[in-house]
């Protein structure tokens, strides 16, 4: 089946792509294979050097590739081109840290010498979703190539042009041929490349589903696997929380992306007593929320990425206010564009609550008191990255630990930053992306004993 590039704004077809024939994929793989052996030769610093030139070139071609993002998945302009810049401060984060990352760890034992020594696996097939096209890509990428592994990336199938555009990133700032490729596959064809022997291990940032599938694919032929799942966040708020800040920044966390963001808050949990207020608050953010075409620089939020994106998060809605909950805000839909919906009243059971919501719905949980809202934020078969809003730093310190989360942010916009390590317990996955620790999950953690 070809894939098809459709913008989301104004449903025209950007391009079709043709896959890549069994023959184009075997090449790619002999190609990796052959990369990897000279790659993972040079050392590490040589490897950092050519980053400093993919920082260069994503700086210099922001504006194309926001646009291609733009028109291929509706994120606005502004925030398209905000995340190819993100990508560039990501290489300049492992310019900086990656070369002390990978040195050898001398331990001390009654050896003559002992250390570990950190070593790429091979070839590592990257296996993306669509809402923050490039990012997703760069995180996993910057790390695993900079450590010696060389990348094989399966994009999702409506943002063919921005799989390409990212294998242009690579091979326009002098990485070696088979450093990294983008494989033009249907998800059903991933399973013999990832069976493949040349394929050393996968990394996939998506839905349960296809995590599921893959890591058990992936477990099957006992190759490593990291899996950065959904999420149905929780965001506390607390009757001492700053509402003003707290209300302005739920609404950019679910928002932002119109809603299609794996670490959105994407459950507002708030003590009784200031509940009205939050509420109030979070409603006037959300009309002022600029809908339109997401190219122009007035626009505040885009389309949903795809039509049946938009059916998903109207139903949760709709589900949700038959089953006792209220919409204060929302209700319209222009094809792919979907009005942001505030949903209040609502409880565990409820679609709302029990869903990943992949869309711009934010939904206001009312708790009894303290105790009562980390019990509703733990309610969850998810827990990636939550948020917690109290002035009282005791409060907030006894609080992360109790969130089941694999983040928790006080007072501030939850994001994956690279000076931490990114990724979620429970179905939200395992495994760790960014930081020290993201660098170590494709590496043979070697112990060398010398007597
Ligand atoms: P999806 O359907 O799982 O797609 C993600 C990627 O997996 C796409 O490249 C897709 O390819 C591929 N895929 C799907 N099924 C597969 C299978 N059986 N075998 C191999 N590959 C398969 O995800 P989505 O619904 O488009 O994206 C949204 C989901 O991603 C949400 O649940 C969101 O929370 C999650 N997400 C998580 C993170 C995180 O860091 N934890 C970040 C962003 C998004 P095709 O497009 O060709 O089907």
């Amino acid at each position: 089946m070809p894939l098809h590039s459709i913008n989301p704004y104004t449903q025209k077809r950007i391009k079709t792509y043709r896959p890549d024939s069994a023959h184009a994929i075997e090449r790619k793989l002999k190609q990796a294979d052959k990369a990897f052996a000279d790659w993972s030769a040079l050392p590490v610093r040589e490897r950092i050097d050519y980053f400093r030139k993919v920082a260069a070139h994503l700086t210099d071609n922001k504006q194309r590739y926001g646009e291609l993002m733009t028109a291929e998945m509706g994120k606005t302009l502004k925030e398209a081109v905000s995340e190819v810049e993100k990508c560039a401060l990501g290489c300049g984060y492992y310019i900086d840290h990656a070369e002390q990352f990978l040195a050898d760890e001398p331990i001390r034992t009654e050896a003559r010498r002992s250390f570990i020594a950190y070593q790429p696996l091979g070839p590592v097939l990257a296996i993306m979703p669509w809402n923050f096209p490039f990012w997703q890509v760069f995180r996993f990428a910057i790390p695993g190539l900079i450590a010696g592994n060389v990348g094989l990336l399966k994009h999702a199938a409506n943002v063919s042009g921005c799989a390409l555009a990212i294998e242009e990133v690579f091979t326009a700032s002098g990485l070696p041929e088979g450093v990294f490729q983008s494989l033009l596959v249907e998800s059903k064809d991933v399973e013999p490349i990832l069976k493949d022997k040349r394929v050393k291990a996968v990394t996939l940032t998506g839905s349960e589903k296809a995590g599921a599938a893959v890591a058990a694919t992936a477990g099957s032929q006992i190759k490593k696997s990291v899996l950065e799942l959904g999420g149905s966040d929780a965001l506390v708020v607390l009757a001492d929380a700053d509402l003003a800040k707290a209300a302005e920044t739920a609404v950019q966390s679910r928002m932002q992306n119109a809603g299609q963001s794996c670490i959105a808050a994407k459950r507002f949990i708030v003590e009784k007593s200031v509940k009205k207020e939050f509420t109030d608050r979070v409603l006037q953010h959300i009309r002022d929320i600029r809908q339109g075409d997401p190219m122009q620089d007035e626009t505040t939020m885009g389309p949903v990425a795809r039509p049946d994106l938009a059916d998903e998060i109207e139903r949760q809605c709709a589900e949700s206010v038959q089953q006792g909950a209220r919409l204060l805000h929302g209700g319209e839909r222009n094809g792919c564009n979907v009005q942001p919906m505030l949903l209040d009243k609502v409880k565990p059971g409820m679609t709302a609550f029990e869903e990943e919501t992949f869309g711009p719905l934010a939904v206001i949980i009312e708790a009894k008191d303290e105790q009562d809202a980390i019990r509703l934020a733990n309610q969850s078969n998810y827990g990636l990255g939550s948020a917690l809003w109290t002035q009282d730093p005791d409060k907030a310190d006894r609080l992360t630990r109790q969130i089941q989360a694999g983040s928790v942010f006080v007072n501030s916009l939850m994001r994956s930053d690279p000076r931490v390590p990114f990724g979620g317990i429970n179905l939200s996955g395992f495994g760790r992306e960014l930081s020290e620790a993201g660098i170590k999950e494709f590496v043979n953690i070697k112990t060398v004993w010398m007597e």
